[in-house]
């Protein structure tokens, strides 16, 4: 299956008077087409910023290198006219906040109507028929006359159908999706999840979903990319990484996860410490400060991102950023017993 996305050595960094923080450090991953890769970590892994910086959202002291395909076209810093091009036709973006992407002060019909006549050259009442459409297949009742609403005249879970409807409105191959679910309640997050789900399976296009819920990962994504201090620390089929995580970071998320299948009062452990500074990134491997298994390579050199060699039986390849491989099998601890 191709690629919709292909990101090669991403690094990006923002300048503050006290020094560079980097937020991203030589990153790189594809997703497929139709696939749902999640991407987890803590606030401050740099999860979000790998996204606002393909998507040409980076705060005016973000700067980005390294090359991002979009479907085999560059786009990591091309001029704006020509990414214009390619975001909300190609791949969009939606957000925890709907009121980031909608206009309070316009209804729904003047904002998915305007994308349309730009975007496509429709006229106003072709636009308004083809949005009707999406918001019929994002499930907002009595979408013909709702359309006319306000973005506050709906709840939030309405909204976030709203947004997630303006995103799809030009039929993108890729839709990044920022903790969409993580201000709804439960009952309405389960029902976005499962909308994202199904649109997926409509449309064929390809999600990537950046969330810190684990949980939120189990129920949508078919890969999973866990983050830390802005770098890939294990990748891998979310089956096999919640099976049998390989990297100690993601092993201590899991491990700080609620289960549903333990039996009575269960203690949740959390992973000790504090995430490094990004504008004095430590030598060796920036998790060790944090990591009970850490040894004396862990302080002297910085693990490469490598392929385990062992691909998961849905043909997922894993690979993680860790020295413990190279420990002799005699004192190799025994990691990843969380099933
Ligand atoms: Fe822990 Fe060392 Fe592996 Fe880093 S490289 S995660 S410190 S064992």
């Amino acid at each position: 299956m191709s690629n919709v996305l292909e990101v090669t050595k991403l690094n990006t960094a923002f300048w503050t008077p006290e020094g560079d923080v980097k937020a991203v450090n030589d990153v790189s991953f594809s997703i497929r087409r139709g696939e749902t890769l999640g991407i987890v970590g803590e606030s401050g892994s740099g999860k979000s910023q790998i996204f606002m910086s393909i998507m040409g959202l980076l705060a005016s002291n973000g700067r980005a290198t390294g090359s991002v395909k979009v479907a085999g076209t560059e786009i990591l810093n091309v001029p704006t006219a020509e990414l214009n091009k390619i975001r909300g036709a190609r791949m969009s973006m939606i957000f925890q906040d709907p009121m980031t992407s909608l206009n309070p002060y316009l209804t729904v019909r003047r904002q998915m109507t305007e994308v349309l006549m730009t975007h496509k050259g429709m006229t106003e009442a072709e636009a308004a028929e083809a949005s009707i459409r999406v918001l019929d297949q994002v499930q907002i009742p009595e979408a013909r006359r709702r359309i006319g609403m306000h973005p506050h005249e709906f709840s939030g879970g309405m909204r976030q159908r709203v947004m997630i409807a303006m995103a799809l409105l030009c039929g993108p191959e890729l839709l990044i999706a920022d903790e969409p679910t993580t201000a709804l309640d439960v009952t309405v997050q389960a029902q976005i999840l499962e909308l994202l789900s199904q649109l997926r399976r409509d449309t064929g296009m390809a999600i990537a979903l950046i969330t810190h819920d684990l949980g939120v990962i189990a129920g949508l994504a078919d890969r999973v990319m866990v983050m830390y201090a802005g770098a890939i620390a294990e990748e891998g089929s979310v089956r096999d990484i919640f099976k049998r995580p390989q990297h100690p970071y993601t092993e201590g998320l899991l491990k700080s996860m609620p289960r549903l299948d333990a039996h009575g009062l269960t203690r949740l452990d959390t992973i000790g410490g504090q995430p490094p500074n990004l504008q004095s990134l430590p030598s060796g491997c920036t998790f060790r400060e944090r990591c009970p298994y850490a040894f004396d390579r862990c302080a002297a050199e910085r693990p490469l991102l490598r392929e385990t060699g062992e691909a998961g039986p849905d043909g997922f390849f894993r690979a993680k950023a860790c020295h413990l491989e190279e420990l002799g099998m005699a004192n190799k601890p025994k990691i990843g017993v969380v099933a």
